[in-house]
C-alpha cells in the first residue's frame, strides 16, 4: 500500500510546525500558544497564515486550495499535540479547531465569485448586519427506526444506508454548536467616487460567534460556498477566522515622506486658513463654517471622567440654511477629505436609518441587527443631509448616539450596544422654506431643542442679498470656471492623511488656555440676574474645550494654548450671536432650548393688553406708534414692539385692517 510520504502528510507536518516553529526571537511560538489555549480553556488555536507559509509553502497552499480536506487534518494534529500535554483537556473540550489569520487568497468582497468556490480566501470589510445566535447540527446522529442502523454525519442523512427506511435524528446523541450570520460590506474610500459598496454573507460558527458586531471593521478568512436561492446560487463565506481590525485602511498609510510633509505644513501659521479654504474650494466664503469643519474632522480629546463617564471629544456641527446655498455640496466635500466618512440623509440610506434597527430577513423571517449610518461611521465623520427629515425612532435614539456615542437596541431577542463614536456634520432646511431671522431657532428648524443643544456649533446660513458679497461670489465662480483656477493650498488626499495623523495627538489644556475659556464663560454667565435669561450652560464650556483641543491637534501641539482658546471662543461667539439671541440681542441659550426667551412670552402678553386697552380708548384700530409709545413706558424698545406686533399678526392674535393699524381679534 502506498500512503503519503511522512514529509507530505499534513497531520505530521502540522504537528511538527506546532512543536518546532520559532519566531524571530527564537521563541517556540505555537508551543506557547497551545499552552495558553489550554490555560484559557479555549477551543481553538489561532495560527498566523504567514508563519505556515514560511514553514512549508506547499502545506499552506493546500490550505488555500482544499481547505475542507486539509483543515480537519490540522485540527486533528492539534488534538494529538494537546493530548500529549493534557490528555483530559481534549475529552473535556470536545473538538478543537485551527483558525488561520489571513489564510488563503487575499481578495476583496467585490472579487469573490464562482471561480473561488471551495477555496480559502481572506478580505476586510465592515460588519453591517448580525443575526441572533442560533444552533446548528455540527454532527448529527441519524438512526433507522426499522433496523436500528445509526450514522453520524455533519450533513443530514435522510434514508437508512442499510434498508432505505426514513431515518430520524437522535438529538441527545447529536452535537450542536452555535452559528451566527453576518453581512460584511466592503469599505469604500470616499475618493473611489460614489461606487455602490458590495456585501457578502459570512457564517460564524462555534467560538467565533459574537466576537464581532455591526459597525466593526473586520478581517475575515474563510471558505467560499454556494447557497441555493431558488434556481440559482448565492455565494457566502464560511468563516474560519474573523477579528476586528485596528490597522488603518491602506490608503491612509502614512509614509515617512508624508510625515515630513505633514510636519512641515504644521509649522505654517496660516495653516487653519489654508486648510479650511482647501475644503470645498469651489464654494465661496463660509470661512467660519469651514474652520469649524476642520476642527470637527480632527476632534477634541475623549476623556474618562473620574466617575467612569465617557466625555466625548467628537465635535458635532449643524448647518441650517436656505436651500441652494451649497450645504449638500459642502457635506460631500467634507466626506471626501475625512479619513473615514459616511454620507447619508435624515431619512437614512438603508432601512436601519441613522442609528440601528432589528429587521427581518425577507426569505427566512429571522431577525437580524443592522447598523445605521452613525454606527458605520464609528471612528469617523457622519455627514447627514436633511437631518430634519429623520424618523421618529432615530429621533429618540439620537440623544444617546450624540452624547454617549452608543446605540442600544433590544428587540426580537437581539440585545446589543453598538459603538457610534463619530462626529456629526448635519444640514437642515428651514421649517418655513427660508430662515426667518425674526423667529427663534427652535421654530426655524424641525428638530427638538434637546437635539439642537447637543451640537457644539450651529451655523445659520442665509442667502441674503448683499452687493459686495454678490460681487465676490460672482468673481469666485468665474475664477473657478476659468483657466486660471485658484488652486487650493492642499489636496483632498493630503488633508485626509493630515487629519488622520493629527487625530492621534492628545494635547493637554494649559492653565492659561483654561483661564481664558473660563473668563469668557463667566462673563456670559455673569449676565444672569433674576430677570435675565441664562446665557450659557456647561455644555458650551465643554464645546469650547473640545474646539480649542482640536486646534492644538491640528498644529500637532501637545499643549492647548491661549491662541487655541481664543480661536474657539471666536467661533462659538460667532454662532451664538446668530442663534441664541433674545429680543434685546443678548445671548440666551434658552432660545435654543425652548425656542423662546424667558421673558418674551410675558412681554407679548403685555403688548396684547396695551392694544386692547388703546382700541377701547380710540374706539377702533390702533396705530403702531401709539402701541410703541405705551410699550416704551413699560420698558420695551421700539424694535421689539414692532417685531412683536408683526408676529402677533402672523399668529392671528391681531388683525391689521389697514397698514400700520392693529386690532385685537
Ligand atoms: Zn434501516
Amino acid at each position: 500500500m502506498i500512503g503519503p510520504r511522512v514529509e507530505e502528510d499534513p497531520v505530521e507536518l502540522f504537528k511538527d510546525f506546532l512543536w518546532s516553529f520559532a519566531d524571530r526571537d527564537g521563541e517556540l511560538k505555537y508551543q506557547q500558544a497551545v499552552g495558553r489555549m489550554i490555560m484559557a480553556e479555549q477551543r481553538s488555536l489561532v495560527v498566523d497564515f504567514d508563519d505556515l507559509v514560511a514553514y512549508n509553502p506547499s502545506l499552506a497552499s493546500r490550505v488555500t486550495d482544499e481547505p475542507d480536506r486539509v483543515l480537519p487534518l490540522l485540527s486533528s494534529a492539534l488534538e494529538a499535540v494537546v493530548k500529549t500535554v493534557r490528555r483530559d483537556y481534549v475529552e473535556r473540550a470536545g473538538r478543537l479547531f485551527v483558525r488561520c489569520r489571513g489564510a488563503g487568497l487575499s481578495t476583496s468582497i467585490r472579487k469573490v465569485d464562482a471561480s473561488l468556490i471551495g477555496k480559502m480566501v481572506n478580505f476586510t470589510g465592515v460588519v453591517t448586519r448580525a443575526s441572533a445566535v442560533k444552533a446548528y447540527i455540527a454532527e448529527g446522529c441519524y438512526e433507522c427506526p426499522s433496523c436500528g442502523q445509526t450514522v453520524v454525519s455533519p450533513t443530514a442523512v435522510l434514508t437508512c444506508v442499510k434498508c432505505g427506511h426514513r431515518t430520524k435524528l437522535v438529538e441527545e446523541r447529536s452535537l450542536f454548536d452555535n452559528v451566527q450570520l453576518l453581512v460584511v460590506q466592503e469599505e469604500t474610500s470616499a475618493l473611489s467616487g460614489g461606487r455602490m459598496p458590495r456585501a457578502i454573507e459570512v457564517v460564524l460558527r462555534g467560538d467565533l460567534v459574537d466576537t464581532v458586531k455591526p459597525g466593526d471593521r473586520v478581517s475575515v478568512s474563510g471558505v467560499v460556498r454556494p447557497k441555493k436561492v431558488r434556481s440559482l446560487y448565492d455565494l457566502y463565506v464560511d468563516a474560519n477566522f474573523v477579528e476586528p481590525l485596528v490597522k488603518e485602511p491602506e490608503d491612509l498609510e502614512i509614509t515617512q515622506e508624508d510625515e515630513e510633509a505633514i510636519k512641515r505644513a504644521s509649522q505654517d501659521p496660516d495653516l487653519v486658513d489654508k486648510m479650511a479654504s482647501s475644503i470645498a474650494p469651489t464654494i465661496y466664503g463660509m470661512k467660519e463654517v469651514k474652520e469649524a469643519v476642520l476642527y470637527m474632522l480632527v476632534g477634541g480629546v475623549t476623556r474618562q471622567a473620574p466617575d467612569g463617564l465617557r466625555l466625548r471629544g467628537d465635535i458635532h456641527v449643524l448647518l441650517i440654511g436656505d436651500p441652494g446655498i451649497g450645504k449638500s455640496q459642502l457635506l460631500r466635500s467634507v466626506a471626501a477629505v475625512a479619513p473615514k466618512a459616511i454620507m447619508t440623509t435624515g431619512k437614512g440610506s438603508t432601512a436601519a436609518g441613522l442609528t440601528a434597527a432589528v429587521l427581518r430577513d425577507k426569505e427566512t423571517g429571522e431577525p437580524y441587527l443592522e447598523a445605521g449610518a452613525l454606527v458605520l461611521a464609528d471612528g469617523g465623520v457622519c455627514c447627514i443631509d436633511e437631518i430634519d427629515k429623520m424618523s421618529a425612532d432615530d429621533r429618540s435614539a439620537l440623544h444617546e448616539a450624540m452624547e454617549q456615542q452608543t446605540v442600544s437596541i433590544a428587540k426580537a431577542g437581539i440585545v446589543a450596544t453598538l459603538n457610534a463614536r463619530c462626529s456629526i456634520l448635519a444640514a437642515a432646511n428651514p421649517a418655513f422654506g427660508r430662515y426667518l431671522s425674526n423667529r427663534p431657532l427652535a421654530e426655524n428648524v424641525k428638530l427638538p431643542p434637546t437635539i439642537l443643544s447637543r451640537f457644539d456649533l450651529i451655523f445659520i446660513m442665509t442667502d441674503r442679498p448683499d452687493k459686495v458679497e454678490d460681487t465676490n461670489v460672482a468673481s469666485h465662480i468665474l475664477k473657478v470656471r476659468s483657466e486660471v483656477r485658484p488652486s487650493p493650498a492642499f489636496s483632498p488626499q493630503f488633508i485626509r492623511k493630515y487629519v488622520a495623523y493629527a487625530k492621534r495627538m492628545r494635547p493637554v489644556l494649559t492653565k492659561e488656555a483654561m483661564d481664558r475659556i473660563a473668563e469668557y464663560y463667566l462673563k456670559l454667565r455673569e449676565a444672569v440676574n433674576e430677570d435675565s435669561p441664562i446665557p450659557i450652560t456647561p455644555r458650551q464650556l465643554e464645546s469650547l474645550i473640545r474646539l480649542a483641543e482640536a486646534r492644538a491637534k491640528l498644529f500637532l501641539r501637545d499643549r492647548v494654548t491661549v491662541e487655541d482658546a481664543e480661536a474657539a471662543i471666536r467661533l462659538m461667539d460667532y454662532c451664538l450671536r446668530r442663534v441664541a439671541r433674545d429680543e434685546m440681542g443678548r445671548l440666551d441659550i434658552d432660545v435654543v432650548m425652548s425656542g423662546k426667551p424667558k421673558s418674551q412670552r410675558e412681554k407679548m402678553v403685555k403688548i396684547l393688553e396695551i392694544v386692547e386697552r388703546l382700541q377701547s380708548e380710540v374706539q377702533g384700530p390702533v396705530h403702531k406708534s401709539l402701541v410703541v409709545e405705551e410699550a416704551k413706558k413699560a420698558g420695551m424698545d421700539e424694535a421689539f414692539v414692532e417685531q412683536a406686533l408683526e408676529r402677533l399678526h402672523r399668529e392671528g392674535m391681531l388683525i391689521q385692517p389697514k397698514t400700520g393699524y392693529f386690532k385685537k381679534v
